[in-house]
């Protein structure tokens, strides 16, 4: 090649240099040119996660697989990225996984084309208190009437039909507020270990607040729930999408309506000591396509 290219005249040689990148060949499409962050950059059991994908074409859509749940990305046009808020599970054992992408390319002078990309992130453990037991509510939650068995019956069937719930469309916007400016009093998956054995594990967040205290949304989202449930009492449930809800219990009065559309920072309700609670207080939880994820960790996280 070299010996046949110096025998040709040097303007030749020029010529050919000049053209040699639109003959080289050609690159396979969309390989290699997709960045996946993750945010945190170190992903926790427990914890929440924000996946950010700048692909390497524009895209109709972009969807994913994350730990066998499905992801649905919303386009954010100022940094040119497609983001998901997932979670992983406080089940969840340390190791790898991977977030299988899969997105369509906008149809220009070429056809759409779909396109897929994998990334492996590595799960660590989490740090979670373990805590003496305690246990001093009324007999009517630990040996319940006939009656207040019903009323039990009912709650766990609404909140097996609503707080499973994946709405796609995103409504979130921005980082996610606390729901009061009162400091916390327990943590999320603190384990009560009664005995040597765990009794409990903590799926929220607790603010010591007496009764009456406003509790804001945690941000935009459709109000699922507002209901008088058993253990819960007073119980709002906003869905923000993209399969995350939060959840305010204990509630001594609501201040908005299933189906209604809230703003972060809206008063959903006032604090209070209804249901199983020790006393007034507000617990406040966070599902992502049904598990529990640590409030705290939602809102430390940077959202666009
Ligand atoms: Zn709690």
């Amino acid at each position: 090649m070299n010996r046949r290219l110096s025998t040709l005249p040097a303007p030749c040689i020029a010529l050919l240099i000049l053209v040699w990148p639109f003959f080289g060949p050609v690159p396979p499409a969309f390989a290699a040119n997709w960045t996946v962050h993750a945010q945190p950059t170190r992903l926790v059991n427990g914890w929440p996660v924000l996946f950010q994908v700048k692909p390497p074409a524009r895209l109709e859509s972009l969807s994913g697989t994350w730990l066998g749940h499905e992801l649905s990305f919303s386009y954010d046009a100022t940094s040119k990225s497609w983001f998901a808020l997932a979670g992983v599970s406080l089940e969840t054992v340390p190791g790898t996984y991977a977030v299988e992408l899969r997105g369509e390319t906008v149809a220009g002078k070429t056809p759409p084309e779909k396109i897929s990309f994998t990334r492996k992130f590595a799960v660590v453990r989490g740090k979670y208190p373990k805590l003496p037991g305690k246990l001093s509510v009324e007999s009517k939650f630990t040996e319940p009437s006939p009656e207040q068995e019903k009323e039990i019956e009912e709650g766990q069937q609404i909140k097996k039909d609503y707080l499973n719930r994946v709405t796609p469309e995103r409504e979130w916007s921005g980082p996610f507020t606390a729901p009061s400016d009162a400091e916390i009093s327990d943590v999320f998956g603190a384990e009560r270990v009664f005995n040597g054995k765990t009794q409990s594990t903590h799926f929220g967040l607790d603010f010591r607040v007496p009764g009456g205290t406003p509790v804001t949304a945690m941000n935009d989202g459709t109000v699922l729930l507002a209901r008088l449930l058993y253990f819960e009492g007073n119980f709002v449930v906003l869905d923000h999408g993209q399969g995350l809800l939060t959840l305010y219990l204990h509630l001594s009065e609501f201040k908005v309506k299933e189906g209604e559309q809230v703003k972060r920072g809206q008063v959903v309700g006032l604090s209070g000591g209804t249901g199983r609670a020790t006393g007034p207080h507000l617990h406040v939880a966070v599902r992502w396509q049904g598990t529990y994820l640590d409030p705290a960790s939602l809102m430390r996280l940077r959202l666009p």
